[in-house]
């Protein structure tokens, strides 16, 4: 059976209620494609797709696929849709060589950037399912990895995009940017609030004051605990998911190597004390 098939058996399932075979489907349909088909392949005749859906069969699936992990309400999780999750995560941006890169690759340039979207989508995807479980810094550092391989695809980034995939995809990293940008602006206040502008990520404190937070679903709740998503740059007090660590302590956070440089001289004191602390 094409991919074509099992997807419009799986718009069936999804029409008639059964969501859970729905996603089953999509997950098959785009296995299908990437063992024997063309990645490229249209959705729809030309000119009949809405301007901000996939041009592409696969990246119509791919849309739906993560569009169900994507709504807290469906329940889709690694436990409870193991294999669509399995698949969806395969498609995590660390995967330079992914297993089914021939597929694209062998389409040229469209084929590859076809994986890059899938790669985007899935990352920032996993991101808002740890945003769903207030796993903050988890979310930040997805988020930090789906703009970064965004960043290498300047189509993807384009405020003006050209309708079909690079609309679907620029959507997406726009929400990430923001949603990035909402959890640096909480630590930033969080570490004012607390008089601790060095606190990095995971690392959990007490509010003075409960935080008001807005749920997803429109609700609010109040936090009396506040846990850290971010890491903040010891020289230049900007915060980031993805920092790098001071190779002697492994405490000081540094936004790239010409700050670590240059924070050297202010730091080697608190730097040798804790590394002498430890020691002893
Ligand atoms: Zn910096
Ligand atoms: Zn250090």
């Amino acid at each position: 059976m094409s991919a074509r098939s099992i997807f419009q058996r799986a718009e069936i399932a999804y029409s008639s209620g059964d969501a859970p075979e729905a996603l089953k489907l999509y997950a098959k349909a785009i296995r299908k494609i990437l063992a024997d088909e063309d990645v490229t392949q249209p959705f729809l005749p030309a000119g009949m797709e809405p301007p901000d859906m996939p041009r592409e069969l696969i990246g119509a699936i791919w849309r739906n696929l993560c569009g169900f992990f994507r709504d807290p309400a469906l329940g889709f999780n690694a436990t409870t849709a193991p294999d669509a999750y399995k698949l969806m995560a395969s498609f995590k941006p660390s995967n330079e060589q992914h297993n089914s890169y021939q597929a694209f690759a062998k389409r040229g340039a469209h084929g590859l950037a076809i994986l890059k979207a899938m790669q985007i989508t899935a990352t920032f995807t996993t991101g808002l399912m740890a945003w769903d479980k207030k796993d903050r810094a988890t979310a930040a550092r997805r988020y930090q990895d789906a703009l970064a391989l965004a960043d290498t695809h300047p189509p993807f980034n384009s405020k003006s995009p050209k309708a079909g995939l690079e609309t679907w995809v620029c959507a997406d990293v726009q929400q990430t940017r923001d949603n990035l940008k909402i959890l640096i602006d909480t630590d930033t206040k969080h570490a004012i609030i607390l008089g601790e502008e060095t606190i990095g990520r995971k690392e959990t404190r007490e509010l003075p004051k409960p935080s008001v937070r807005f749920e997803p679903d429109g609700s609010i709740s109040l936090d009396d605990q506040v846990s850290f998503a971010t890491d903040v740059c010891y020289a230049c007090g900007s915060r980031g998911a993805k920092m790098s660590k001071c190779s002697k302590c492994k405490k000081a956070t540094y936004c790239g190597r010409e700050c670590q440089l240059a924070h050297w001289p202010t730091h080697k004191a608190p730097c040798k004390a804790v590394t002498s602390a430890s020691a002893s």
